[in-house]
């Protein structure tokens, strides 16, 4: 059932879903902008509209987040939509490369850009990078996050503590990146 309800002063829309197996209230924000509230049958209103109101910095924070990449929400990508934007992601994945390894100074390979379903990047023994053409859609600190993982395995190729300190030293709050890349839902 399609609902409103004022945000600090902004009407919001919303989708209500009454669920038989929902034990507790919960809000989702998609990336298309859709807010979807989701609740035990038989809540009332009031009630509803409270958790709502509670909860409204974090809610606003996520619908201008979407705003502002929209990006993040988008069909399924095509042979041709790769074929347009690989050039354009070897672009900003070679200068980013450079600019970081201006820090790390570590020797590779070739650096490739794939149309990949569902890692943003890998690196081999060889020391070839790869990354996902989508990386051109991502925000530009979490594309730094895939790119920096990328070139700190030709030093470590694993995911070990001495890994995540050689991340750190190029971006220092990664943990938070992280968290956000994987609740985006471009892969
Ligand atoms: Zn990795």
């Amino acid at each position: 059932m399609k609902k409103k309800i004022d945000i600090n002063h902004r009407q919001v829309e919303y989708t209500l879903r009454r669920s038989k197996r929902a034990r507790r209230m919960r809000l989702t924000v998609y990336c298309d902008g859709n807010f979807v509230v989701t609740v035990p049958r038989g809540m009332n209103e009031g009630l509803i509209e409270r958790f709502i109101s509670a909860k409204s910095r974090w809610i606003i924070d996520k619908l201008e987040y979407f705003k502002k990449f929209p990006g993040l929400a988008r069909p399924k990508s095509s042979k041709k939509e790769f074929l347009e934007r690989k050039g354009e992601a070897m672009h900003i994945v070679k200068a980013r490369i450079e600019h970081f390894n201006a820090l790390y100074g570590f020797a590779f390979n070739a650096i490739h850009i794939r149309n990949q379903k569902t890692r943003w990047g890998s690196c081999s023994r060889r020391g070839n990078l790869s990354f996902n053409y989508k990386i051109v859609l991502l925000p530009p600190h979490l594309r730094d996050l895939v790119i920096v993982h990328e070139l700190c395995h030709l030093e470590e190729f694993n995911h070990s503590r001495d890994f995540w300190h050689l991340v750190a030293r190029a971006i220092p709050d990664y943990r938070k990146a992280r968290r956000e890349l994987k609740q985006n839902r471009i892969l």
